[in-house]
């Protein structure tokens, strides 16, 4: 093995360690559970449990954990010791296919969204063993799912394995109709492009909106910002490029293929891309990376901030979702080969995305809604909220043709000439890149760009799927028993482009005339997730999730109700933050330079002075207004009965509150002398490092 690959997968107890450790019928009876989906019988799970604990304590664990994903977003997990008890004042070390199998934490603090009472605390979290085990902080690490006793899901895990299963049966369904019964199952991909910030911690500690929010509520933009266009792709500097080493180790050492790591737009941003996975497989690592990405910076006194928009003025970050979908035997679906236009099985699995994302526009949205992702989606940097499709113009051409009836001639490939003798001349991509695109076809994948960068890919990628799915399913309706199956799947491919066609863009979406254009064309356009999330409970989308065997009517207004009592909480930890700061740090500091200022200005009486201290006693004076003004809002919002109409009150009234407290406070910043200003600048901030 080589120097990289030797550690490489080192914590996990993947397919080589379960071949090494386990006998060979219980390895084919795991196998058989995790390719096939069939049930674990409890005595190969006691071997299993019994190896995985022999494994992890070689490996120096001394806990295992049940490991899962509760609607917080985040991933949980509660130690127990491998050591119990010998009952003669010794002890032995115990893991059984019990404790493997099934886990029992406490279920009452986690988000239910009323779906169970406080005193109905039992929740149940059950191994996946799709997902391999790994050690993680001298712990071994099982990932689980998470539902309460009921039976209800209280996690992000389970809807996502079940839209997997769903969309398999339905592609499968469609491909035997094609008559390409040899596949057996298909499996949604995605590679998850991870954006973040990096600070130094000790400018992070000094302000307490980073600590309890994650992003700046105050702020003058630097004198130099992301202009230049010198960040991107640049030369990385020592301490992030120290930082991304031994991230790289680490989530090496965890099986994760950290790939690609480069400098973003924004000054102190940056990327991290790993290999595309098995999509259950990847949101686990996407957890687990940002995780890891967390303690390594704050082993090097630096960090991480995954927050959709850390600062104004300069881009924010996202979770580039690619996603795919390949047979059991690796063909991706979604590949157009060399003749897109004659490969019917490509062109139909494409119509079923185009058809799955018109038809589901609203739900998309609602499932990357979130507070911070507001503040990004539509920014003029990032995706609009407006859902439309890239394809290009060879797929466009393409398809276009299939509607019309008219035969497609393929444009010419062009090559490249460099017109330098040493630098080899290549052959161009059918279509260029477009950067714009919430959902952009890129070659054999989609990228749907909208995604936040602290979200979970989960949701994203649950309803992806299950869009999908059923789509997926009424082909199969139309397909199945057809004689030429070939000439019937043509036709749902021009009916399809036909009716779904307006979901198609590939100008440029973040000026203003799309915005006009996409309300012509009758797309939904929700700014905010104060107006998204209500949607998720809209009788259609009630009706996918219920069919596809998702969500039960109860589990999606549960869900919606965490949204957007999730959407309240964080504006009200942000107003509260902005309260605190104004009036403890900045209000002093303006009051006393202001009197300062008016003593010089009525001694020395140069006219300049005057104006400047007046220009000064306006600030001041408007900070206690808004402060005033942002107060009352804050008062008044829980009293808002409803989560969804307090949702709206915190939008309309507490968000415009902080932007006007924001706006007084960034102009006093910028008359204060800088060893005055309480805490440190943009300028400090991003281009510390
Ligand atoms: P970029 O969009 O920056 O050019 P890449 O083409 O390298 O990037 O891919 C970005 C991400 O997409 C990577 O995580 C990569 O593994 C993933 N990816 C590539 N092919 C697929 C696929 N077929 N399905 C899902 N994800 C994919
Ligand atoms: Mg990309």
């Amino acid at each position: 093995m080589g120097k990289l690959t030797e550690n490489f997968g080192e914590m996990v107890f993947n397919d080589r360690a379960m071949r090494e450790k386990l006998p060979s019928d219980i390895y084919k009876s795991l196998k058989k559970t995790i390719l096939d989906g069939k049930d674990l019988d409890i005595t190969v799970a006691n071997v299993v449990a019994n190896a995985m604990k022999v494994w992890a304590i070689e490996k120096g664990a001394t806990h295992y954990t049940h490991w899962f994903q509760p609607l917080t977003g985040i991933t949980a997990e509660k130690h127990d010791s491998f050591l119990q008890p010998a009952g003669d004042g010794t002890a032995i070390e115990k893991f059984s296919g019990k404790n493997l199998i099934k886990g029992e934490p406490d279920a009452s603090s986690f988000p239910s969204g009323g779906l169970r009472a406080t005193f109905e605390a039992r929740g149940y979290t059950a191994w996946d063993p799709t997902s391999y085990a790994f050690i993680k902080d001298d712990t071994l690490c099982i990932p689980t799912a998470f539902c309460s006793y009921g039976g209800e899901m209280l996690d992000k895990k389970t809807p996502l394995l079940r839209s997997t299963e769903i969309l398999s049966d339905q592609a499968v369904r469609v491909l035997h109709a094609l008559g390409r019964t040899e596949v057996k199952r298909v499996v949604p991909n995605t590679g998850a492009e991870q954006e973040y910030f990096i600070l130094d911690k000790e400018d992070y500690l000094s302000r307490r909106d980073l600590v309890f929010t994650g992003r700046t509520l105050f702020g003058a933009p630097a004198p130099k910002g992301q202009e230049l266009d010198d960040h991107y792709f640049g030369v990385i500097k020592p301490r992030v490029k120290a930082f991304m080493a031994e991230l790289d180790r680490e989530l090496w050492k965890l099986g994760i293929f950290a790939a690609t790591e480069h400098n973003e737009a924004a000054p102190s941003q940056h990327e991290l891309a790993p290999v595309y996975s098995v999509t259950n497989l990847a949101a686990d690592h996407n957890q687990l990376t940002m995780e890891i990405m967390k303690k390594v910076a704050d082993r090097q006194g630096l960090v991480c901030l995954f927050h959709e928009k850390p600062f104004a003025g300069v881009n924010g970050s996202g979770k580039h979702n690619n996603w795919s979908i390949a047979t059991g035997l690796g063909e991706n679906l979604l590949n157009p080969g060399s003749n897109p236009h004659e490969n019917t099985q490509f062109l139909l699995f494409l119509s079923a995305v185009i058809t799955a994302v018109d038809e589901y526009q609203d739900l998309l949205r609602v499932m990357v809604a979130s507070a911070s992702n507001d503040h990004r989606l539509g920014a003029g940097e990032a995706p609009p909220a407006i859902i439309s499709i890239y394809l290009g113009d060879e797929l466009t051409a393409i398809l276009d043709c299939v509607e019309s009836g008219k035969k497609y001639s393929p444009a010419k490939l062009a090559n490249m000439q460099t017109g330098v003798h040493v630098l080899p001349d290549f052959q161009k991509d059918t279509t260029d890149r477009n950067r714009t695109s919430p959902f952009a076809f890129t070659g054999n994948k989609f990228e749907f760009r909208m995604v936040g960068s602290s979200q979970s890919i989960s949701d994203a990628n649950m309803g992806l799927n299950t869009m999908l799915a059923e789509v997926l399913s009424n082909f199969a309706d139309r397909l199945e028993g057809k004689k030429d199956p070939i000439a019937a799947a043509r036709r749902i491919i021009r009916d399809a482009y036909r009716d779904h066609k307006r979901i198609i863009f590939n100008g440029n979406n973040y000026s203003k005339d799309w915005e006009q254009e996409a309300a012509a064309r009758g797309l939904s356009n929700l700014r905010t997730t104060a107006d998204a999330i209500p949607r998720l409970a809209d009788e259609k989308n009630v009706a996918l999730f219920t069919k596809m065997g998702i969500f039960t009517e109860a589990e999606v207004q549960s869900r919606c109700e965490i949204m957007l009592e999730n959407y309240c909480k964080v504006l009200r930890i942000e107003a509260n933050t902005m309260l605190d700061m104004a009036r403890r740090d900045i209000l002093p500091v303006v009051a006393e330079y202001t009197a300062k200022r008016k003593t010089e200005a009525d001694l020395l009486m140069i006219p300049a002075m005057i104006n400047d201290s007046e220009k000064l006693k306006s600030i001041l004076a408007d900070l206690y207004d808004r402060i005033d003004c942002l107060a009352i809002a804050v008062e008044q919002a829980p009293k808002v009965s409803q989560t969804s109409c307090q949702a709206q009150f915190y939008k309309d009234s507490v968000l415009t509150a902080m932007k006007n407290l924001r706006e007084v406070a960034d102009a006093a910043e910028k008359c204060i002398p800088s060893d005055k200003w309480p805490f440190p600048t943009y300028a400090t901030l991003l281009f510390g490092v």
